[in-house]
């Protein structure tokens, strides 16, 4: 046992001693997963419950997205964009299909995605709308995350995000979330090349809008000719209990940024969709990423797709999110501990109420201790994310796990 533990030890001093500091994780050191579970290097058994801020919806390992990713690896893993590729058109077509855009721009990490979304609503702006050279605006909700490049750094209202690295992007305006007026009164300046919103914010700490606002923004971006972009790379690809968050309104956005789970937790893959109107304004040469769109990715991102509907993830989501709640709610009478559940599908945070100085931290360390990970943000907010293969029995003793470590603050 002593000599397990110390390997952990060793493991987390040479992070600590090599690399960069920032992050600053549970300590536990993982190095197998397989569905809804991932094991420590001593071999102790968890439950994961942030699937990797929600990039595993498909579980980890998942045999079919493995299956893909090592055939494809085995035959042609990158050409460049220098060249065509046998399964890029396929992916593209695929894709586009699946969510009924016209055309999809490929690129890696999430925030990649968010920054493609962005060029192509001021290039719009300039081409299609007819905002003059430099003046287009780009609106964006208050608490919103996307990720830690500069651009979207700039419009982060989270000191941990944006302090210390001005000077920031100008034509930038933020309005508070979920708050239609405020929205109005700044897109309607003639100038405003697009508003970009999560449908819930992810890492702000679940919060969930008011039911009418995702079409209120739909409806003002359309009323002010003004594009609404979804960030859909948390909320999308069945986590909150439908394909897209934005299908619980009804509505679709003119931009879609896709990341995360796009790949099933495999490599880093996201997109960005839209119509011609505005995906055709970006010209060769304009726009890209040596790795955007490889064959890897391409076979790895079908893959991923195609378990989301076989396996009827999001009816899954929205099934076990709704036991999920209403067991969390049960707590919260027993418990002043939790003061707030919230969430749709299986995207769930609790707030928890500081007691003798022990914090959201000190539940998700003793939540380790008892085989289940998660990850407070924000000091207070624990978000419960789990894979979205979860079943109702492996649910249900993560609910007595919670308990437990709840009732014993
Ligand atoms: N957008 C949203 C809504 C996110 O939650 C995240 C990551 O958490 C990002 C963008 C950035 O994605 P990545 O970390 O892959 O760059």
């Amino acid at each position: 046992m002593i000599d397990t533990m110390e390997k952990s030890q060793r493991l987390m001093e040479l992070e600590e001693n090599y690399g960069a500091h920032n992050y600053h994780p549970i300590p536990v050191v993982l190095e197998k997963g397989e569905g809804v579970f991932v094991w420590d290097v001593e071999g102790k058994r968890y439950f994961d419950f942030l699937s990797a801020y929600s990039a595993v919806n498909q579980g980890h390992c998942h045999p079919r997205i493995i299956k893909a990713l090592t055939t494809q690896a085995q035959k042609l893993t990158l050409t460049s964009r220098a060249f065509y590729s046998s399964l890029l058109g396929e992916y593209e077509k695929y894709i586009t299909e699946y969510f009924g855009y016209d055309k999809v721009l490929p690129m890696n990490t999430g925030v990649e995605g968010d920054e493609t979304a962005l060029k192509l609503a001021r290039r719009w702006a300039y081409d299609v709308k007819g905002v003059p050279e430099n003046k287009a605006k780009l609106v964006f909700a208050k608490g919103n995350f996307m990720g830690r490049t500069l651009a979207v750094i700039s419009a982060s209202t989270d000191p941990s995000s944006y302090k210390g690295f001005g000077p920031f992007m100008p034509g930038y305006e933020l309005v508070d979330y979920n708050n239609l007026d405020a929205l109005e009164q700044s897109i309607k300046d003639p100038n405003t090349a697009a508003f970009v919103v999560e449908p819930i914010q992810g890492e702000a700490g679940v919060i969930v809008p008011d039911e009418g606002y995702l079409k209120g923004v739909r409806d003002l971006c359309t009323k002010y000719n003004v594009l609404f972009i979804a960030d859909e790379i948390q909320t999308g690809l069945a986590r909150t209990g439908k394909m897209l968050a934005c299908d619980h309104a009804g509505v679709k956005p003119d931009i879609l940024i896709l990341g995360k789970a796009l790949s099933g937790g495999v490599l880093p893959v996201s997109a960005v969709l839209a119509n011609n109107e505005i995906m055709l304004t970006i010209k060769a040469g304009e726009h890209g990423s040596t790795y955007g769109g490889n064959p890897l990715a391409c076979a790895v991102a079908m893959e991923a797709l195609k378990v989301l509907k076989d396996e009827k993830l999001a009816e899954n989501a929205e099934k076990m999110g709704i036991i999920f709640r209403e067991e969390m709610n049960k707590l919260k009478a027993e418990s002043d501990v939790i003061t707030t559940v919230r969430g749709k599908g299986l995207l769930n945070a609790i707030v928890i109420k500081e007691k003798e100085g022990k914090t959201a931290w000190e539940v998700c360390v003793k939540l380790a201790e008892h085989g289940l990970l998660a990850k407070p943000t924000h000091g207070d907010i624990i978000r419960f994310a789990p894979p979205l293969v979860i079943t109702k029995e492996q649910l249900m003793e993560c609910v007595a796990i919670i308990r437990k470590v709840i009732l014993s603050f």
